[in-house]
């Protein structure tokens, strides 16, 4: 079980791994972080935007998801994360 530091928003310096859903975030994203202590190491995850959404929208404080389950669990929010390809949709 993970200890909870810190979280909050920064501007990335380099591309991360959302926790979420795997997407690779770019460098100079504002993210979502959260940073936490297990067994004595610390490490640092970052959340895309949309991950985020569907944090707030359905988790509770506190509660916990595995690498990559976000997108799996709520396929509904990252229907659109691919650019359009032909107008404006609906
Ligand atoms: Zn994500």
């Amino acid at each position: 079980m993970a200890d909870f530091i810190t979280s909050g928003r920064r501007i990335t310096r380099k591309p991360h791994r959302c926790v979420g859903c795997l997407a690779v975030i770019p460098k100079g994203t504002e993210v979502t972080f959260g940073t936490f202590s297990d067994c004595g190491r610390i490490f640092t995850s970052y959340t895309c935007a949309t991950c985020d959404k569907v944090m707030r929208e359905n988790l509770d404080c506190g509660d916990e998801f595995g690498e990559g389950e976000l997108i799996g669990a709520y396929p509904e929010y990252y229907e659109n994360r691919k650019p359009k390809s032909d107008g404006e949709g609906k």
